[in-house]
């Protein structure tokens, strides 16, 4: 059987122990990926270590020059990406596709660099003296990523990452880990030096060792709230810079004016798009007033139609999610709850894939495990409200804060609504509000532990750190003695 191998300083090499990488449509085991022990991670963060010595002197015009190359190599091989993608996590291939659209982005803000790292300059700030500020990268930065977007997520970090000037260890998913292989494969196609960009790949024992490594300068996450909560406090305490992103529950809040022909369209999509497994997917309709019943009954019609099927047949709206211990969490928490099941999906859950089909709950309360819970699955329910006031109180006092929807036709209600609501991504009568990559993606709450945003300015401003400085060039002295005083503008 196939065994993707880790990547370190451009050599691929595997590990004693391997783990099992499922086909998740068919539930046949497909390969094995190895797994990383702490010394296979210092080997890598040694040669991430060594390759920075030449990397972060290379010009902004050849560093540029590699982004350029890669962002070819990505669009060339988007398909092949989105094929693995599809064979390891479930997708449809559409949706794989449109995840290496938008990852390939940040290579094209990337390729920007030279703009994006100029500094400031102020002349003459005192008599004689100059000031600037510029920024410099922080050593190797280590990234750990999540299953459901193994080629979109870790592009939200290593292009930036290593634009900037530093040397990258990214540890993937071991659910769907191959993506990262041919990624690694197309930097070294680009001309990124050996040792710039490594891949180890594992679970926590490789997450730990990066967490805990002396010479890891920044880690960035992206995964489980309890997870990123863990890899904020112990990567903290270790003295590095961390951004780790956690899990989500994304609400849509629906008044009675807005479109609902439209809004239960495209809240269909969002809840339902990957089985329900994106960090950004609607998982909970704050239906306002006389908007409940009629949205129910479009957003069940739409959810019966689903296609339900493999990845990889383009008949297929919507595939399996990704292990079988997952299906069975869902069904498990599907099955305890007494909210009224109005789609129930359950019966799709039979094969030998790790499919389950569409659920939808109505009259559900704040207080039910399929509320509170993230369940990452094809499961939407609806809650109902008077009044959008009360809709802001539900969705403040959840402990998520990733994405919020509105849908309506009302500039001062959206308007109301985008200023109160605390979350870190806002649509308006749009579901999935990802932010372009020349802005940040960030939550808000329990939806991420650090200050800074990936990608975008903010990604660009966690990669590196200022450095101001003052000159002065004396000339012929105007004033022999020394001044004692705390320097001002003069
Ligand atoms: P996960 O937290 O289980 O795993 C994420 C990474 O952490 C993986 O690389 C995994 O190997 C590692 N890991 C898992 N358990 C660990 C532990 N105990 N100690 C150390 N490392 C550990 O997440 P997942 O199931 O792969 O991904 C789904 C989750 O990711 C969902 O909660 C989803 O909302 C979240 N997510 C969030 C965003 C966002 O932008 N906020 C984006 C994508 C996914």
């Amino acid at each position: 059987m196939r065994t993707i191998e880790h990547v370190i300083g451009g050599t691929r090499r595997t590990s004693e122990r391997t783990l099992p990488v499922h086909d998740p449509a068919t539930g046949a085991e497909t390969a094995r990926v190895a797994a990383a022990t702490a010394a296979d991670v210092d080997d890598a963060v040694a040669a991430a270590g060594k390759a920075f010595v030449e990397w972060s002197e290379i010009s902004l015009a050849r560093r540029s020059a590699v982004m350029f190359a890669m962002r070819d190599l990505v669009d060339r091989h988007a398909d092949e990406l989105a094929r693995l993608v599809t064979a390891e996590h479930g997708k449809t291939l559409e949706d794989a596709r449109g995840e290496v659209t938008r990852g390939r982005e940040v290579i094209d803000y990337a390729c920007g660099i030279p703009s994006l790292l100029k500094g400031a300059y102020t002349d003459q700030a005192s008599t004689g003296v100059d000031a600037w500020t510029f920024r410099q990268p922080l050593g190797v930065c280590a990234g750990i990523t999540p299953f459901n977007f193994p080629v979109m997520v870790p592009l939200w970090m290593h292009p930036l990452a290593i634009a900037t000037g530093n040397t990258f260890v990214l540890k993937p998913s071991e659910r769907d880990p191959s993506a990262s292989d041919l990624i690694a494969s197309l930097y070294a196609d680009a001309g990124l030096p050996d040792g710039v960009f490594n891949v180890v790949h594992g679970d926590k024992v490789a997450v730990d060792a990066l967490l805990d490594h002396p010479d890891v300068a920044a880690v960035s996450f992206v995964g489980s709230t309890p997870v990123a909560r863990y890899v904020h406090q112990r990567a903290g305490a270790a003295g590095k810079r961390v951004q780790a992103l956690g899990g989500a529950k994304n609400h849509a809040v629906v008044l009675p004016d807005a479109d609902l022909d439209d809004a239960a369209r495209q809240i269909t999509g969002a809840a339902y798009g990957s089985a329900g497994q994106r960090c950004m997917a609607i998982s909970a309709v704050v239906a306002v007033g006389a908007a409940a019943d009629p949205l129910v009954e479009r957003l069940a019609a739409h959810a019966r139609a689903i296609v339900v099927g493999p990845g990889a047949d383009p008949a297929s709206q919507m595939g399996p999610v990704v292990t079988a211990a997952a299906r069975d969490r869902i069904l498990s928490l599907v099955d305890a709850s007494d909210a009224d099941l109005v789609v129930d999906g359950r019966d799709l859950a039979t094969g030998e894939g790790f499919f389950i089909g569409p659920c939808l709950f109505d009259h559900v309360g704040t207080d039910m495990p399929v509320y509170q819970e993230e369940i990452f699955g094809p499961v939407l329910v609806v809650l109902r409200v008077a009044t959008l006031d009360e809709a802001i109180e539900l969705l403040n006092a959840n402990p998520y804060g990733n994405g919020a929807a509105i849908f309506t036709d009302s500039g001062a209600a959206a308007r109301r609504f985008q200023r109160a609501v605390r979350a870190g991504m806002v649509g308006v009568n749009v579901p999935i509000p990802v932010p372009m990559a020349y802005h940040s993606f960030g939550g808000w709450k329990d939806s991420l532990f650090g200050d800074t945003h990936v990608h975008g300015p903010e990604g660009v401003a966690f990669y590196t750190r200022a450095k101001a400085v003052t000159s002065r060039w004396p000339g012929p002295a105007v004033d022999a003695a020394p001044s004692m005083h705390f320097p001002t503008a003069s």
